[in-house]
């Protein structure tokens, strides 16, 4: 199959969104990473994505809506925590889990009776999802065990024959995958699954209640979170600022908010923010570096959903792995 570079053009969007509704995949820009887009209803569709990432069959996809009260085509019993954050934070980087209803396929969710659901913040998405005339399901459009794809390059690099077509909409925004917080059991705090760009802190302060963070337990209910991150070929290794770098292979990389006061000479400097990790790890790859040293300045420390992406790279991350 041949996959068709669109543009975010009305004409090329209404064509990616007649793609959509014959049952095929596209892959379309989020503020967050790319997604790779079915429509929800459409099982065979859904099976598509499943394929063409080779993505394990219980791991859930992401529903993105067009507006906010569209997540009532698709959820039941949804609780006015639903309205309070979707008021703060929709359109946006956060992925709310709420109760499936029956009509959506179980292979949508991964079989749980739950389904995570976020409304985007990019014009072309939200204009792709409206003209699908139903939610569109999405995880990120790379290859399984991937880095997520940050431009329309790093779909076709993994996904090229593979998928209909992909809408280039350039650089995400934010370029690490939303929060998501799961409103499933309501007799304690919610619980967020994943973290992002939006903060606990965020969340907590929108529902003016407290917030946690998931336990292994909760694992079970975002089979997602279990499944090893990319971590590149490199060696990835996290160094404070008072530490010095050493010089290891003759090619290596210091990813760093700002230029390092010293760096080895064989070391390359290039700029680290959530915005640029994903297209640095698959540039390190590419020309096979030997060591990826990755700055831990308080800016850095601080983004919580940065630091869960760092950790994952360097191995170090303590949850289980596949
Ligand atoms: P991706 O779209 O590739 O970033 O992955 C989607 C993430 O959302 C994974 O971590 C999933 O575990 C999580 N997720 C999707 N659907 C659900 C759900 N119904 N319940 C809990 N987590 C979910
Ligand atoms: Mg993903």
């Amino acid at each position: 199959m041949l996959t068709l570079l669109l543009s975010s053009s009305d004409s090329d969007i209404a064509y990616a969104a007649k793609l959509l509704q014959e049952g095929e995949t596209v892959a379309f820009p989020t503020e967050t990473v790319y997604g790779l887009g079915a429509c929800i209803f459409d099982e065979a569709a859904v099976k598509k994505i499943f394929a063409a990432k080779g993505r394990p069959s219980d791991n859930p996809l992401i529903a993105h809506i067009s507006a906010p009260e569209q997540a009532a085509e698709i959820a039941r019993d949804i609780p006015t925590e639903y309205d309070v954050l979707s008021e703060a934070f929709f359109p946006g980087p956060l992925t709310v889990v709420l109760r499936r209803k029956s009509n959506v396929p179980a292979i949508v969710s991964g079989g749980l009776d739950t389904i995570a659901i976020r409304m985007p913040a990019h014009s072309a998405a939200l204009k792709l999802i409206e003209q699908a005339g139903q939610p569109v399901v999405a995880p990120s459009a790379n290859k399984s065990g991937r880095p997520s794809p940050t431009c329309a390059k790093h779909v076709l690099d993994d996904l090229n024959g593979e998928i209909a077509a992909v809408i280039d909409g350039g650089e995400c925004d934010v370029g690490i995958e939303s929060t998501v917080v799961s409103l499933i059991d309501l007799e304690r705090p919610p619980v967020i699954l994943r973290p992002g760009s939006i903060s606990a802190e965020e969340i907590a302060a929108a529902l003016q209640c407290s917030v946690e963070y998931s336990t292994d337990k909760d694992v079970a209910a975002s089979p997602g979170v279990r499944y090893r991150h990319y971590a590149p070929n490199a060696k990835v290794e996290l160094v404070f600022p008072m530490q010095k770098i050493p010089e290891i292979g003759n090619c290596s990389v210091v990813l760093a908010s700002s230029p390092p006061q010293e760096i080895p000479s064989s070391a390359e400097f290039r700029f680290l923010s959530a915005a640029t990790l994903y297209a640095e790890l698959r540039r390190a790859d590419k020309k096979n570096v030997s060591a990826i040293f990755i700055l831990l300045t308080p800016d850095i420390t601080a983004q919580t959903g940065l630091m869960n992406r760092l950790t994952k790279a360097a191995c170090i991350a303590d949850e289980p792995q596949k």
